[in-house]
């Protein structure tokens, strides 16, 4: 086992990723089109999943209209459930 050291390791630059601004909020976009295929396209991986929004920056709103978005997209074909 470990011995009991609890320094917290004060390093002087901490890892603060830089505030990641949504780009649909950005856009001022109302709303996201599940049509708008090239565009829901970089919010999901090679393997065909949305990514998290720590990835994607998005807000909690618009990371939600985007996954009904990719969801309606896959179910009409456009975008694959899963890559291979
Ligand atoms: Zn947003």
């Amino acid at each position: 086992m470990a011995s009991t050291s609890k320094k917290r390791s004060n390093a002087k630059k901490e890892r603060r990723p830089k505030r990641k601004v949504c780009n649909f909020c950005a856009d001022k976009q109302p709303d996201i089109n599940y049509k708008d295929v090239a565009r829901l396209r970089k919010y999901i991986s090679e393997r065909g999943k949305i990514l998290p929004r720590r990835i994607s920056g998005n807000c909690a709103s618009h990371q939600r209209g985007l996954t009904v978005a990719v969801k309606r997209a896959r179910v009409i074909a456009f975008l694959p459930f899963v890559a291979e």
